[in-house]
């Protein structure tokens, strides 16, 4: 026996607050991920549902193991996931065989202590569940003596579950939690090229969301590549989140236009409102329920409490902020974790810090900031209905 020796993996998840419909609802969003998640990984696998439980079950003689793990560990929803080793009913005896077997290949180190947590799915079977963890609770002292019972606060649980295949488990590898991704509605990422909205838009498909992007350039003040950095970053979120449907809007005009209008220190802000609203334009196209931005209090002039009431006023949607409170090195954590980082930090220029100001505005006021824009009136809707209808948009997969 390998790694390999795993036929299958018992995925846990979170039942809190999922009755009735709503569990359907998680279940069937839960296997559809795992079923995207498997699918770069080297093997073949059949996810599917039995007596409340989901199992990815391994079709292919041969797979990935160390890739399989990796996957099963960006599936939003899993609690935690278990190897299993799948046996044909052969008799008491064969079944000991398979368990000490696999107790010697799972554990190098046997100096452990241990219990037997057998559960009878299977009513037919000629022992009850308090006969087969006694005998082999023996079977197992038999084969290694340096193994002791502990059933208060063992070092293993040697699950075996008697179904029509026999599950012999007891590793639990951890899952990222959250809830799966579909089961809580689609909301509209405001996704640049920095550390922040990645991270955003990862947070928020932890809690199910579904995730749909948009991002602005201004070629050619923008190069191209700044744009594939963002596709990249799409990409890698949707390692977790799923496809992604990018939304790229040329914003050269727009930019422009209020650069020549508008007094430059206030350019950094109309330019966010204008972002919001052309956001949420494509949010109310497809269905979604709000915007999301990677902004977090103070962190720059834009983001006092002022500016983010400011921007925020254009918006009908609700505007979620998952990394408001946080500070920018807990941020780059998780982009380190997520492996979001390495991109971000590429050094190609984003649309905003071209025509940023020497000093902006910390405390904009909207009666001041709506003056302004009154500049605008002339060619701003125009513009703004062009640089709609020109969007590019992008499906971006996980790879
Ligand atoms: P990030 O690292 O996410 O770019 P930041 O610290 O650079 O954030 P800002 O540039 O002030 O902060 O942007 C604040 C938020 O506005 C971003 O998190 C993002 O949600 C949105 N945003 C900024 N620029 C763009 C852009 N070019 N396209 C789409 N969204 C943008
Ligand atoms: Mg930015």
């Amino acid at each position: 026996m390998t790694k390999n020796m795993y036929k299958a993996f018992l995925i846990k998840y979170g039942e809190i607050g999922i009755k009735g419909k709503n569990r359907f609802l998680f279940e069937d969003m839960l296997v559809k991920q795992i079923n995207y998640a498997l699918k770069p990984v080297d093997g073949e696998f059949h996810v599917r549902r039995e007596q409340g439980r989901i199992y990815a079950e391994v079709l292919s003689e041969d797979y990935d193991y160390d890739e399989t793990i990796e996957a099963l560990s960006r599936v939003f929803g899993v609690v935690g996931f278990c190897p299993v080793v799948l046996v044909e009913d052969e008799g008491f005896d064969k079944l000991a065989e398979d368990v000490i077997a696999y107790l010697d290949h799972a554990y190098e180190d046997k100096h452990l202590t241990f219990k037997v947590n057998a559960r009878r799915a299977r009513k037919n079977y000629p022992m009850d569940s308090m006969e087969i963890n006694a005998a082999m609770g023996e079977k197992i002292l038999d084969a290694f003596p340096e193994m002791s019972v502990d059933v208060h606060h063992p070092d293993v649980v040697v699950s075996i579950e008697i179904r029509n295949q026999i599950n012999i488990y007891s590793e639990e590898i951890p899952g990222p939690g959250g809830m799966p991704v579909g089961s809580n509605g689609k909301a509209m990422l405001l996704l640049s090229g920095g550390i922040d909205s990645p991270v955003a838009g990862y947070m928020i498909a932890k809690r199910g969301v579904t995730i749909e992007a948009t991002y602005f350039h201004a070629p050619p003040y923008t190069s191209e590549r700044a744009k594939q950095k963002v596709v990249d970053l799409a990409k890698i979120v949707a390692r977790y989140s799923g496809p992604i449907k990018l939304n790229v809007v040329n914003f050269t005009d727009i930019q422009l236009y209020i650069y020549e209008q508008c007094p430059h220190e206030e350019l950094t802000i109309i330019m966010r409102r204008y972002m919001m609203k052309i956001a949420e334009h494509f949010a109310n196209e497809s269905k979604c329920l709000g915007l999301v931005t990677g902004e977090s209090i103070g962190q720059v002039a834009s983001q006092t409490m002022q500016s983010l009431a400011v921007t925020n006023e254009v918006c009908e949607l609700p505007v979620y902020r998952p990394l408001i409170g946080m500070d920018k090195q807990e941020i780059v954590d998780i982009s380190e974790k997520i492996e979001t980082y390495e991109t971000s930090i590429q050094p190609f220029e984003d649309c905003c810090t071209i025509f940023v100001a020497k000093h902006p505005v910390t405390k904009p006021s909207l009666k001041v900031i709506k003056r302004s824009e009154t500049k605008l009136a002339e060619k701003i809707d125009e513009l703004m209905k062009e640089a709609i209808d020109s969007v590019e948009v992008i499906w971006a997969e996980a790879e």
